[in-house]
């Protein structure tokens, strides 16, 4: 059979949209950062990218100027008042503060910076954004630094796009015994800005969620609707279509 996906290729964001609802999936919806989110995303991949070509010795010092070209690119001057930046700059300092903690400069290699992987889940071929792959000084293993758009950390865990990552930075693993399979690290924030952090391999990634992932592609590959029952997704912006009344 043919699947649906024939011929296209599936981004992470359609995976996610799809597996928070296959309506949204099928509306063009997708799961998005909210502002903070994306802020401090864009913070510690910009590092990222200047530490490829040289490394940041202290980067709990170097922040602050990473964090105001973010905040630049995100245009929060043009859209937020004077006493909300500060404040948007406070949480930010603390919640970088602690990605650093965890990602204490002295243990870690990064390897890639930001960039896409394509991967194949049943047959579909997936393109993946991975913000950076890194390699652990201590015992060589390969670890993928990923940015949830999640905000609880029941979704965080439940995201079958942890998976399709691995599998996809597992195919470019050295031959060399020496690197043990990968890691990955699942950082984001909560809607109230607390630091999300969970980490996984393969053997302690839960197996339901390796078989929900293939099912879950195999699903969009033959275009499996479901009803849509009333929804009380309020920022959605399609429930008027999925609740007709409202
Ligand atoms: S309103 Fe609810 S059912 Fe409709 S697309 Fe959004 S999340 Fe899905």
């Amino acid at each position: 059979m043919i699947p649906k996906t024939a011929g296209t290729v599936l981004s992470e964001s359609q995976v996610r949209a799809f597996q928070k609802c296959n309506q949204l999936y099928a509306f063009g919806g997708d799961v998005k950062y909210n502002l903070n989110a994306s802020i401090f995303k864009s913070t510690i991949e910009m590092m990222i990218v200047d530490a490829l070509k040289k490394p940041i010795n202290n980067p709990k010092l170097s922040f602050p100027k990473y964090l105001q070209r973010s905040m630049v690119k995100h245009k929060v001057h043009e859209d937020l008042l004077f006493g909300q930046i500060q404040d948007m700059m406070s949480t930010m300092s603390y919640r970088l503060t602690d990605f650093w903690d965890v990602f204490k400069a002295d243990n870690f290699i990064p390897v890639i910076g930001p960039r896409h992987f394509r991967t194949i889940v049943s047959k579909t071929p997936i393109d993946v954004y991975v913000s950076c792959v890194f390699m652990q000084k201590q015992n060589k293993t390969l670890n993928i630094l990923d940015f949830t758009p999640h905000s609880s950390e029941h979704a965080q865990v439940n995201d079958v796009m942890l998976y399709i990552k691995m599998k996809a930075i597992e195919a470019f693993q050295r031959k060399d015994k020496r690197i043990t399979p990968v890691k990955i690290h699942s950082v984001g924030l909560t809607e109230g800005d607390v630091f999300l952090y969970r980490s996984f391999t393969y053997k302690n990634l839960q197996q339901e969620l390796l078989e929900r992932t293939t099912k879950l592609v195999k699903g969009i590959e033959i275009g499996m609707d479901m009803p849509s029952l009333p929804c009380k997704f309020y920022s959605c912006p399609y429930r008027s279509m999925c609740n007709p009344e409202v």
